[in-house]
């Protein structure tokens, strides 16, 4: 068994040779690589063996370590392959990508490093391909500066959430794209005479100018503009994945009226809650922004009575945003009653809510029996209506917000709740009123008191 020069040549320089340090031995002290049916006689039978059995693989696999390079290669001397010695008209270059060597071969040993491994015929179409691209790529190289790495910065850019492209620089992206794909990646893999080298020109040109307006775009986004869509909103916007926000934020190029609601980015709807509070006509309620849930974050309570109104940040902004954007309060006239419509009384305030109702109803027509925020239970008594009521207490509160707001007795709210309260009878109510576990004693001094009510009204 012999290996001639040019496979020598690749063992010696591949990693692979370090595991078989023996064969290695042997070649090296030759000035001229290779392994002679003598050398092979001076081998021990077992790496004789080996050599038999495994050369193939062995090659096979040393030849996988390398790959062809793509690089101008004007100045490299005319010289010979550094694999099988022959004078080459035009060099190429391949790195072992393990150890970083370099060989300069020739056109012929280029390729068996583009692909030919079994010497089939689809082998030799798909290497044919192969060595097409790199004769391709390598002669934009040489002819056109930046090219290759420019093509790459357009997916770059496609890729990264924290850029912004307006309509214009998304159409010149699409655009410059498609324009890559008719006359750059799907002519690679043909003959060269196909590649039309000053259409690539044009479209390097054109890389180059969109790269500078991206940066420019960059900029402008990030200038500290409230409105404008920095790197931060950017990155939330792309989990809206709404087309028809995204289309409208692109076409004008920042943040609108329309727009302003959909996004959730924390720092920017925080900088629009310290926008609300400059507002002469929100100073008597305290806006609290709240990080952790930040979707509801609007927590609106009226300093005179503590108690808290919670809005979705969505609504928040949407009935605000006339303020928002032209800082004109006259605008915010009447945006109070919107607000209470979209918002609810907090968990925490539902109790103080409840008596501040009954504060209001109490010299009037309600009594409060029992008021359970476990089970969500009101029962209270109607002095007009001569009726014990039960009630889903949330809802109750939810009614009468209003007046918990304006802090005053609404007369039209109890027309609004009649359809939806259930009418109590005593058995029903003695019922209810032990399973909370009141004693016996209690609850006839709440029917006495009713009673006695009753008459008085009579
Ligand atoms: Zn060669």
């Amino acid at each position: 068994m012999t290996i001639n020069n040019k496979d020598a040549t690749l063992f010696i320089y591949s990693e692979l040779s370090f595991e078989y340090i023996w064969l290695r031995n042997i070649i090296l002290i030759k000035s001229y690589y290779c392994l002679t049916e003598n050398d092979f006689r001076q081998l021990s039978y077992s790496q004789q063996e080996i050599l038999r059995n495994e050369w193939t693989q062995i090659h096979f696999q040393c030849q996988k370590e390398w790959k062809a390079l793509y690089e101008n290669m004007d100045e490299v001397p005319k010289g010979k392959c550094e694999l099988c010695g022959t004078s080459y008209k035009k060099p190429y270059k391949i790195k072992n990508e393990k150890n970083g060597k370099i060989l300069i071969v020739g056109s012929t040993c280029i390729q068996h490093f583009t692909g030919i491994i079994n010497n089939s015929k689809d082998d030799r179409k798909n290497a044919e391909a192969k060595l097409n691209e790199l004769k391709n790529r390598q002669f934009i190289v040489e002819n056109i500066n930046g090219f290759e790495d420019n093509t790459k910065r357009i997916k770059t850019i496609e890729e990264d959430k924290s850029i912004f492209l307006n309509e214009t620089l998304l159409n010149e992206k699409n655009e410059i794209t498609q324009l890559l794909y008719q006359e750059f990646s799907s002519k690679l893999k043909k003959d060269k005479k196909f590649l039309n080298i000053e259409n690539l020109k044009k479209i390097n040109k054109r890389m180059i100018s969109f790269f500078d307006n991206v940066q420019k775009q960059v900029k402008y986004c990030n200038d500290g503009g409230i409105f404008k869509i920095n790197s931060l909103i950017s990155k939330s916007l792309h989990t809206i994945n709404d087309d028809k926000i995204l289309k409208a934020l692109r076409k004008n190029n920042g943040i609108t009226t329309n727009t302003i609601s959909y996004i959730e980015e924390p720092t920017f709807i925080s900088k629009m809650i310290d926008k609300l509070r400059e507002c002469p006509e929100l100073s008597h309620v305290e806006i609290i922004f709240e990080t952790i849930e930040f979707k509801e974050l609007g927590i609106i309570f009226k300093e005179k009575n503590r108690v808290e109104y919670r809005v979705k940040t969505k609504d928040m902004l949407d009935i605000f945003k006339e303020y928002l954007f032209n800082g004109d309060s006259n605008l915010m006239k009447n945006k109070e009653g919107e607000f209470l419509n979209k918002s609810v009384i907090s968990k925490n305030s539902l109790t103080l809510a409840l008596s501040i109702i009954f504060d209001n109803y109490g010299n009037h027509d309600l009594e409060e029996l029992i008021c359970d925020e476990k089970s969500n239970l009101l029962i209270y008594f109607d002095r007009k209506k001569n009726r014990i009521f039960k009630l889903n207490l949330k809802e109750f509160v939810q009614y009468y917000k209003i007046d918990v707001y304006e802090n005053r007795h609404g007369k039209n709210i109890i027309n609004q709740i009649e359809d939806n309260e259930n009418k109590l009878t005593y058995s029903e109510l003695r019922n209810i009123l032990k399973q909370k576990g009141y004693s016996d004693e209690t609850i006839n001094d709440i029917f006495t008191m009713i009673k006695q009510e009753m008459k008085d009204k009579k």
